[in-house]
C-alpha cells in the first residue's frame, strides 16, 4: 500500500495536508513547510526524507527561480491587517495582473531549470501559484 503511486490531494497541494502522507492538518497534527521551497509540507522528519527524492528537483527549481526572479513584486498591492492573519487587496486590476505575471515567470523558470516537461504531481502543484503571499510579505518585512 505504501508504495503505491498516488498523487497528492488537493489538501497537501495547498499545505493543510501532509504531502508525503496526505495526513491532514489537526490539532493533534502538525504541519512543517519544506524549508527550501515553502510550497509543501510534512507531517514530520521522516515524510520529508522519504518524499525528499520525488520533490528535490522541484524544489530545487523553485529556488533557483525565486532566487533570480523575485517573486515579492505582488508585496505592494497586498497588505497584512492589524491581526496579522487578514490579507487586504489594495488593488484589484493591478494585483490580478501582477499574479498573471508571477505564475507565467514561474512556469517559465520552472520548466528552464527542470529541463523537461512537469509530471501530473508537478503541474497539480503548480496549478496553485503564486501562493502563500502572507508569509511572504512577513518574512521580507513589507508590512504596508
Ligand atoms: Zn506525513
Ligand atoms: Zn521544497
Amino acid at each position: 500500500m505504501q508504495n503505491a503511486p498516488r498523487v497528492p490531494s488537493v489538501l497537501a497541494n495547498v499545505g493543510q495536508a501532509c504531502y508525503n502522507c496526505f495526513k491532514e492538518r489537526s490539532p493533534g497534527v502538525k504541519l512543517m513547510r519544506c524549508s527550501g521551497c515553502s510550497r509543501v509540507h510534512y507531517c514530520g522528519s521522516q515524510c520529508q526524507k522519504a518524499n525528499w527524492p520525488k520533490h528535490k528537483p522541484l524544489c530545487k527549481a523553485f529556488k533557483a527561480v525565486e532566487t533570480t526572479q523575485g517573486t515579492h513584486m505582488l508585496a505592494p498591492f497586498l497588505f497584512l491587517d492589524d491581526d496579522e492573519h487578514t490579507l487586504v487587496v489594495k488593488d484589484i486590476p493591478k494585483l490580478n495582473q501582477a499574479i498573471e505575471r508571477v505564475s507565467s515567470v514561474l512556469i517559465d523558470g520552472l520548466t528552464t531549470e527542470l529541463k523537461r516537461p512537469f509530471i501530473t504531481a508537478e503541474k497539480n502543484l503548480i496549478g496553485w501559484e503564486p501562493r502563500c503571499l502572507a508569509w511572504k510579505i512577513k518574512c521580507t518585512g513589507k508590512r504596508r
